[in-house]
């Protein structure tokens, strides 16, 4: 097979940057970039912009992160022309906000898309970076820019099988885009009960004959914060933007500052039960006591939520298999949905509880667990992502010596501040392992891990210009100026 990893040679550099993905952070980094004074290429495999959002387009998908703020922050016009129809938007309504953002910033001319990044290869000798796409291109650039998420490698079932089924077969992270996905009178079985799932199953059930629900491990359910938005709220966001921003990126999770509850050791028997029942109603268990993360608060809240899903759902055997026994609140990341748990009260949704019962293969027309099998038309995968280390480590990436990124993070993820990897320079990571990525609001996350980047891309520069490191854009530059120390370097 050749080598799909070409070298930069005696090639001059066609752009200063490469951008690989146009979602929140692929979006900035070429608006970034360009503003500047950087020229700059983004390449996308979707056929629009949304990252994340254009691909998970299935049925029910939303965000459980507010509007007011999972958004940019960046430019005051942008906060203060978009509206929000909800305070936890749907799918189509994201990625309509990225596109109008895209086009505001005029972006989207920058972008091939239906792209995909095949091989990305440093020249050392050069310190240009050749990127290989599926379209056959070769563009040489300084620096590359992997906007390319953390959840966007689905993850491959690993059902024996899963070739074999002759039906329907869907992801939801990868929902076809080229056509609407008629499941009407369908048998269906779908495997996966994290947030995907979650979201999807209530869905399938409007409309399908049958839905079969493969569940592994239980998780918690929580309201969605969902509902009209406040416009008092909005008027105060759009007021002082970059006020907000600022604020967004002192706080721990990248969001307004949430208020916590009272603390739980100071409450009696009926103020506890009346801090936990607001915060029920209120969508905000989490924050529920100032000391939630404390064992006998973070009992009380378990016991709480698990007690609440299990009076949703009538059949008692569903009930108890539905509610997650073997994990406090908060060991995993809570779902959200307002309709999932009484879902399973329709006569036509079953759960399969495969702790019990695990699946034995999946075949022609169906999947076979050690009890039964489950004839099908449909199977929908909500089996997640090889998250925040897969999409950089299938994209073929080589470095100082040909060293290869997949290989590099065998063990792990080692990288500096989620943002650079030692051996691949000028290569950035926004929205990477090891950021606070998933940890924190993404969105905000995307906005200020860019702006690094690109603080550290002018420092770069500065420091080529004023001759105190190798210029990058040429294979000889000549003799250099030492710095004596880094701190030398700086005043340059
Ligand atoms: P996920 O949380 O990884 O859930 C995957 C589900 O598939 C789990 O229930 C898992 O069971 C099951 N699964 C995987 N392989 C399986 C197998 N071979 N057999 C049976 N079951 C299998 O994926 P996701 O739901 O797509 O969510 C991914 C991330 O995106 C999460 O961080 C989530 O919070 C986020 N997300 C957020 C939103 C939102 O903002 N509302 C919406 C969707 C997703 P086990 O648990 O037993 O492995």
């Amino acid at each position: 097979m050749p080598d799909e990893n070409v070298n930069a040679g005696n090639r001059a550099p066609d752009c200063d940057v490469v951008v690989v993905g146009a979602g929140f952070a692929g979006i900035y980094a070429l608006w970034t970039a360009r503003k500047r004074g950087y020229s700059v290429r983004g390449f996308e495999a979707g056929s629009d912009v949304g990252g994340t959002w254009y691909w998970n387009a299935y049925p029910g998908a939303r965000c459980d992160v507010d509007s007011y703020s999972y958004a940019y922050f960046f430019d005051n016009e942008v906060v203060r022309d978009w509206d929000w129809s909800d305070i936890c938007a749907r799918q189509p309504e994201i990625q309509n906000y990225l596109s109008f953002v895209a086009d505001r910033c005029d972006v989207k001319p920058l972008i091939t898309f239906d792209t995909r990044v095949t091989a990305s290869t440093y020249d050392e000798s050069a310190g240009l970076w050749t990127v290989s796409t599926s379209g056959g291109e070769e563009v040489v650039c300084r620096y590359l820019v992997l906007a390319v998420g953390a959840l966007s490698e689905p993850k491959a079932p690993d059902i024996e099988g899963v070739d074999d089924f002759q039906g329907e077969k869907y992801f939801t992270s990868m929902w076809p885009k080229d056509r609407e996905v008629d499941l009407s009178g369908k048998r269906v079985g779908v495997i996966g009960t994290g947030s995907s799932g979650v979201q999807a199953i209530p869905e399938i059930a409007k409309v399908a004959s049958e839905v079969v629900v493969f569940q592994r491990t239980a998780n918690f359910v929580m309201p969605t914060c969902g509902g009209p938005m406040d416009p008092d709220h909005v008027a105060m966001l759009r007021e002082d933007p970059q006020a907000i921003r600022e604020g967004m990126r002192a706080n721990y999770g990248g969001t307004r500052p949430i208020a916590m509850g009272p603390r739980f050791a100071e409450l009696d028997e009926a103020g506890r039960e009346k801090a936990l029942q607001e915060a029920w109603d209120g969508g905000y268990m989490m924050t529920a006591f100032y000391d939630a993360h404390l064992p006998e608060a973070n009992e009380a809240i378990s016991e709480f939520v698990r007690k609440r899903m299990h009076e949703q759902v009538e059949d008692p055997w569903t009930a108890n298999q539905i509610v997650p026994w073997d994990h406090p609140y908060g060991g995993k990341r809570p779902c959200m949905s307002d309709v999932y748990l009484q879902t399973y009260n329709q006569p036509h949704v079953r759960l399969v509880a495969l702790k019990e019962t695990p699946i034995e293969r999946i075949t022609v027309d169906g999947i076979t667990t050690s009890a039964e099998h489950v004839p099908l038309d449909v199977i929908v995968f909500a089996t997640g992502f090889d998250a925040l280390t897969g999409p950089v480590r299938s994209m073929n990436i080589k470095g100082i010596g040909g060293a290869v990124m997949a290989d590099v993070w065998a063990d792990g993820p080692v990288n500096y501040l989620g943002t650079m990897v030692h051996g691949f320079p000028n290569l950035f990571l926004p929205s990477s392992a090891m950021s606070p990525s998933v940890l924190s609001n993404m969105a905000t996350l995307a906005e200020q891990q860019v702006d690094f980047v690109f603080d550290t891309v002018d420092e770069l520069e500065r420091r080529q210009a004023s001759g105190c490191i190798r210029s990058m854009n040429r294979r000889s530059s000549g003799p250099r100026k030492p710095c004596a120390t880094p701190s030398a370097c700086r005043g340059h």
